[in-house]
């Protein structure tokens, strides 16, 4: 019989908060039941002061709902309403203080990862993921150790573009082991809910995830970590951008959206919070007509460039519309590992390059292995 959130509620009522007279169910503290196909995620709320030692609570959560028959996984969050000192309430997570994130260098909560590198868009649909997975396989073939996060949690296509299935396995008592393919390893809540399951997410309950799949992740050393980020800027994406240590953001935009506002609130996001904007991606910047050979500028071609310019941001690249973009992402072999030699793989490599260059102030071409060339 599949569990139900009543079942999970009971068994929940067995978990006690230890400084408090009740258990967490009837002291109100359990919110934001989730459950597909035996995969159950809830929240916990506690007062912001107590969450960093309320760790054991979460686990305890965890292990109650894990005991349940037909359960196949549990994520507990502990999450918080914190009140900044102006008064109105905002929402961040308990368990990980506030921290200024540093321009570069590695983050506290992923010490392994020399850099963590944002992809972002001001909305959805522009091939935002498309751009992220096919980034990390030029950072790849480059020659660096990379990892994938997908932090699009409302939409998470990272298992799908990066042909991924299956579930994560448990490296010890809480660790995950990150998910591989293409020499990438990657991890999203993916892995955990089905693709097209819509999620309903508080704003903590989305940091709490992310710092859930950075910190309780066995990523190992990796040079870089590409974050798909959830499209538009809202509060999820600002408090992911303030704590998450990034050393910068790259801006996926389509020609037309850019001559609107959206690509330039993403900007400005990353800006407020002291995030460097690596440089803007146009995708679908232009049509090359797989008969005729015909380019056709059906978006306004260029809009990124000017735009980039205009802003004082560098312009890291143009990426066509194309049917074998589109088919590759989707069929889970990105065009950058399944046409190595296409135009396109090397307009990503290049991009990556500059990418990792302006990062860590390195050059990949040391690191890049040599391309055997037949005469
Ligand atoms: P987002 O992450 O911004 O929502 P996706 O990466 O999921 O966007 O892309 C949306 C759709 O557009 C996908 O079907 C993807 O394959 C397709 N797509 C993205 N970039 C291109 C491109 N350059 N050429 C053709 N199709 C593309």
């Amino acid at each position: 019989m599949p569990v139900t959130e009543n079942m999970i509620l009971d068994a929940l009522r067995a978990v006690r908060d230890p400084e408090r007279d009740g258990d967490i169910v009837s002291l109100g503290m359990v919110t934001g039941v989730v459950i597909r196909d035996g995969n159950v995620g809830f929240a916990i709320e506690v007062e912001p002061e107590r969450g960093a030692r309320l760790e054991p609570l979460r686990k305890a959560a965890e292990r109650a709902v894990e005991a349940l028959p037909d359960v196949m996984s549990v994520t507990a969050v502990l999450t918080a309403e914190a009140k900044p000192p102006g008064g109105a309430r905002r929402a961040a997570p308990a368990a990980a203080p506030a921290q200024a994130a540093p321009a570069a260098g590695k983050s506290a909560i992923a010490p392994g990862v020399r850099a963590i590198v944002a992809v972002a868009s001001g909305k959805g649909g522009v091939g935002k993921s498309t751009v992220a997975a096919n980034l990390a396989l030029g950072l790849k073939a480059n020659g660096l150790r990379v990892g994938v996060l997908d932090a699009d949690i409302y939409g998470p296509s990272m298992p799908r573009m990066l042909g991924i299935t299956g579930k994560p396995q448990m490296a010890d008592a809480k660790i995950l082991r990150p998910m591989e393919n293409y020499g990438l390893k990657c991890m999203s809540i993916g892995f955990l809910v089905p693709e097209d399951t819509p999620m309903i997410w508080r704003g903590p309950m989305v940091m709490s995830a992310l710092q859930q799949m950075l910190r309780d992740v066995a990523w190992g050393e990796l040079d870089i970590m590409v974050v798909d980020m959830p499209p538009g800027t809202g509060d999820a994406q600002l408090t992911m951008a303030q704590q998450v240590s990034l050393a910068g953001a790259v801006i996926v935009s389509t020609p037309q959206d850019i001559a609107l506002i959206d690509a330039r609130k993403g900007l400005n996001m990353f800006t407020k919070v002291n995030v460097p904007v690596l440089g803007i991606i146009e995708n679908m910047s232009y049509f090359l007509c797989p008969h005729c050979g015909e380019r056709s500028d059906i978006f306004s071609h260029g809009g990124a460039r000017r735009e980039a310019e205009r802003l004082g941001v560098d312009f890291l690249g143009e990426v066509p519309l194309d049917l074998a973009i589109r088919e590759t992402s989707d069929e889970g072999r990105p065009i950058t590992v399944s046409q190595p030699d296409s135009p396109y793989a090397q307009t990503f490599r290049d991009i990556a390059a500059k990418v990792w260059e302006k990062v860590s102030g390195e050059s990949t071409a040391r690191r890049a292995p040599p391309r055997i060339v037949v005469e």
